[in-house]
């Protein structure tokens, strides 16, 4: 950090959000990234207030990192710097929401818990399930791109954000997409937002498209002989004409952390929302393609609080040290990629499901090959790069994943990436460090 002196930036910063709303020193601890503590923590109360504060870390050299409710603070690297914490915590005002039209705009600070409580009574859904979903901002979802089953049918928040408003490096607010179009840039402001980690601005609010909730939602469980099996009867589905919600691979380990009694060495989990008649005509589709493949049929009662359960077992289990891999391959590829990694990580505690229509696998690795985490994320990129498959590290001690490049090569567009750092982020002051290639 450069300019004035710490405690004039503290009461800079109280200046601009009110001294109650800013921690320094060891209060701000509490905000520390991947043990790496900020200076100074504020919470502004308006996108006017965020911008405030970003055009003075700006004239003060300060690296910055945005954070909402924190769930997914530790996601990519270790902070190259960090000065001050921006929390949009008090963001969490719903400003508009149209039933008729699908379309609801929310500050960022806003929870997915939130939304979903405001929205219900009318039926509708910002369909969106990652681990810890209730507690997700939205703001955090959007720099994240984090998603979950539900990404099957209804994508991701890339194609549920209608606009954004953000507030650049320099502190300027920009809106883009949706019905206003004040973008300076000329870039597509929301696509950019998504999965940035917060390295390209600070989303303030977001425009975001609704679905309805369909009449009615069932789920089934199928337990097969193998993966093998498993991925032949969901390319069935996924050839059918079935529309799923969720499609979804759990091996035998995080069907046992769901509190599955039955515990058979993969399961298929399928839903299906449509009109009831629908629901019920396309389930008896699914289980005729599941028997076909040698499975049986699984109670599942309670279904969604068990989907709550298969996206937060992709979460390791801390205390646990765990390491957790999301890879990406083509959707035929998932079971080699499977079998790749297994073979990569031989003798280690591990777990994996699998979002079948997207191609993502999620691997939780624990035990003494935690050790040597380079030389073993090295083995297993190195077993992908015949699927050209791609892995990134969401979870790890920090320790570890100081050593380690969380994200792994992305060739030819990191030049595109950079230079658009450079032209969004000139003084790097956001999340330095903390995305693909250091950026
Ligand atoms: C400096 C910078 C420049 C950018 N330039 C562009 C651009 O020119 N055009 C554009 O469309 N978007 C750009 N983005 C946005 C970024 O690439 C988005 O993360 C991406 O578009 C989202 O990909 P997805 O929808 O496939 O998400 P998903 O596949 O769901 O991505 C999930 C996660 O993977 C991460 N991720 C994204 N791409 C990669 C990758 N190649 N390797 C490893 N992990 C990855 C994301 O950050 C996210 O956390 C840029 C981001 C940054 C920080």
């Amino acid at each position: 950090m450069t300019g004035r002196a710490s405690r004039d930036v503290g009461a800079a910063l109280g200046a601009v959000v009110g001294g109650a709303q800013v921690l320094a020193g060891e209060a701000a601890g509490a905000f520390a990234i991947e043990g790496r503590a900020p200076r100074w923590v504020a919470f502004p109360g308006s996108a006017d207030e965020v911008s405030r504060c970003l055009a003075l870390a700006a004239a003060e050299g300060l690296a910055v990192a945005p954070t909402g409710q924190g769930t997914r603070r530790h996601w990519g690297g270790t902070p190259r710097a960090l000065d001050l914490v921006v929390s949009l915590r008090r963001l969490d005002r719903i400003l508009a929401h149209e039933p008729a039209d699908l379309t609801m705009s929310v500050e960022a600070g806003v929870t997915l818990g939130a939304v979903n409580a405001h929205i219900g009574p009318y039926r509708q859904l910002l369909p969106l399930d990652p681990a810890r979903a209730a507690g997700s901002t939205v703001g955090g979802i959007v720099a994240t791109a984090a998603t979950g089953p539900y990404r099957a049918r209804y994508g991701t928040i890339r194609d549920l954000l209608l606009g954004v408003t953000v507030a650049q490096a320099d502190g300027t607010l920009v809106t883009g997409g949706g019905r206003v179009v004040k973008n300076a840039t000329g870039y597509d402001m929301p696509k950019l937002q998504v999965g940035a980690l917060g390295t390209l601005g600070v989303v303030v609010s977001a425009h975001l498209r609704l679905h309805p909730a369909p009449a009615e939602e069932r789920s089934w469980l199928y337990g097969f002989p193998g993966p093998e099996a498993l991925l032949d009867a969901a390319l069935g589905i996924l050839d059918a004409p079935l529309v799923v919600s969720r499609l979804t691979f759990v091996d035998r380990a995080t069907l046992g952390l769901t509190g599955h009694a039955a515990t058979p060495p993969a399961a298929l989990a399928v839903t299906i929302g449509s009109v009831p008649d629908g629901a019920r005509a396309q389930g008896e589709r699914v289980a005729t393609i599941c028997r076909s493949g040698g499975a049986t049929a699984l109670p599942l009662a309670e279904p969604e609080a068990w989907w709550r359960r298969v996206s937060d077992a992709a979460w390791g289990s801390p205390p646990e040290p765990t390491l957790v891999l999301r890879i990406g391959v083509r959707t035929t590829d998932v079971v080699k990629a499977l079998r790749a990694v297994e073979a990569a990580v031989d003798g280690m505690s591990r777990r994996a499901s699998a979002e079948l229509a997207n191609g993502v696998l999620h691997v939780v690795l624990a035990g003494r090959g935690l050790e040597e985490a380079g030389a073993l994320l090295g083995r297993v990129r190195a077993s992908l790069a015949p699927l050209e498959g791609t892995c990134v590290v969401e979870h790890g001690p920090a320790a570890v994943k100081a050593a380690l490049d969380v994200w792994g090569d992305v060739g030819p567009a990191l030049a595109a990436m950079r230079g658009l750092k450079a032209e969004l982020d000139p003084q790097n002051m956001l999340n330095p460090g903390r995305f693909v290639g250091g950026i």
